[in-house]
């Protein structure tokens, strides 16, 4: 259940234009929406069940819509900019789906963090999406077209999956992560791979994306794997496998169908493709331990020119600026000064006999 804002009524077609004095309206904007649990939770990124959701309030002000969504936020700039880049990612990922809603998804931007925190489904996330379902919900803060992408990745995915059929989580976030563009973390796939992060795919598979100890390696493992499958059996085939998962008996059976190989036989090769690709003596650790080397070379270099330019300041300045004869010598030629011109001392000397005081005086 939704309530609007009195100011953006939901005129179908027309953008609503958010005027006024920014502070009244936001009180008049200012819009509980009343999130009922079944909203988020048959939704909540993924298909697992879902977790009860309170009721909580989102300020909005704005709306804007087309064809294919409908966005609403605190600022049209925002919802607008939002709209621009949710129509972009649907023509990037819409023709690799046979199945689209029938209905415009709703993008709900969450401007005020806090509001967005007592939301989010898990700590840390920019953004989630009913899996399958039209509702997406961005953190404005750090919105940008990845995390757009991101979302609507989910809810294209769920809706091209049979009833009833599970997929693992990781090969929900690693989809959504790798048709978004999302770079693969070589520095964090090193340390998994040689520490013994990544797990066979099995083990992979009841891992829980929102929930436990490991659900970042639902995430960092599941962008891993897909990169694998794009890599290793071409991209199109990646997208044959999500066309399978429409009809597929099983995720494994739609492997089987898609790569003519079991769970666990891909499992063999992806751990085989991460001790080749990840480990410390593979091309990218060697990259990474060259581009370590230098960053250590480089601060070692730095620390030794301070350390010298330190010591020629300290030595400049504990060396005697002036010898006691010197001083003397200038004491005698200001007494002498004094003597000729008044007590006025130098300060009061004509700018041209300022000049010479550093001259000795000629012998008389
Ligand atoms: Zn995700």
């Amino acid at each position: 259940m939704m309530a609007r804002d009195s100011l953006c009524p939901p005129a179908p077609t027309t953008r609503c234009r958010h005027t006024g004095f920014p502070s009244i309206a936001s009180v008049l904007n200012a819009v509980l929406i009343l999130v009922v649990l079944a909203l988020f939770a048959s939704a909540a990124l993924s298909p697992l069940p879902a977790v009860a959701t309170p009721v909580h309030t989102i300020t909005l002000g704005a709306e804007v819509q087309s064809q294919h969504y409908i966005v609403q936020a605190r600022h049209e700039s925002v919802a607008s900019s939002t709209l621009d880049k949710a129509e972009r990612a649907w023509s990037q990922l819409a023709p690799h789906f046979g199945r689209l809603p029938k209905k415009p998804i709703t993008i709900v931007v969450v401007e005020d963090s806090a509001e967005y925190e007592q939301i989010q489904p898990a700590p840390m996330t920019r953004g989630f999406a009913t899996f399958g379902g039209r509702q997406i919900y961005l953190l404005g803060a750090q919105l940008d077209q990845e995390v757009v992408t991101h979302e609507l990745a989910h809810i294209l995915l769920g809706l091209n999956v049979r009833d009833g059929l599970d997929i693992p989580d990781w090969f929900n976030e690693g989809l959504a992560q790798y048709a978004s563009g999302a770079q693969r973390p070589s520095l964090e796939f090193i340390y998994a791979a040689t520490s013994g992060g990544f797990v066979p795919l099995p083990a992979l598979d009841s891992i829980d994306a929102l929930q436990g100890p490991n659900r970042d390696l639902a995430t960092v493992e599941g962008l891993a794997v897909v990169g694998f499958l794009a890599d290793t059996y071409g991209e199109p085939d990646l997208w044959r496998l999500v066309a399978h998962l429409a009809t597929a008996r099983s995720f494994g059976q739609a492997l089987i169908d898609t790569y003519g190989r079991t769970d666990q036989e891909i499992s063999r090769q992806w751990m085989a493709y991460a001790r080749n690709n990840y480990s410390l003596f593979s091309a990218s650790g060697l990259r990474f331990i060259g581009g370590f080397a230098f960053i250590v070379l480089a601060l070692v270099a730095a620390t030794l020119w301070f350390i010298r330019r330190s010591v020629l300041l300290a030595r400049k300045v504990g060396e005697p600026s002036l010898t006691q004869t010197e001083v003397n010598a200038a004491r005698a030629l200001e007494d002498e000064w004094k003597s000729t011109h008044g007590s006025g001392g130098p300060a009061a000397f004509p700018a041209e006999d300022r000049r010479t005081i550093d001259t000795p005086p000629p012998p008389p």
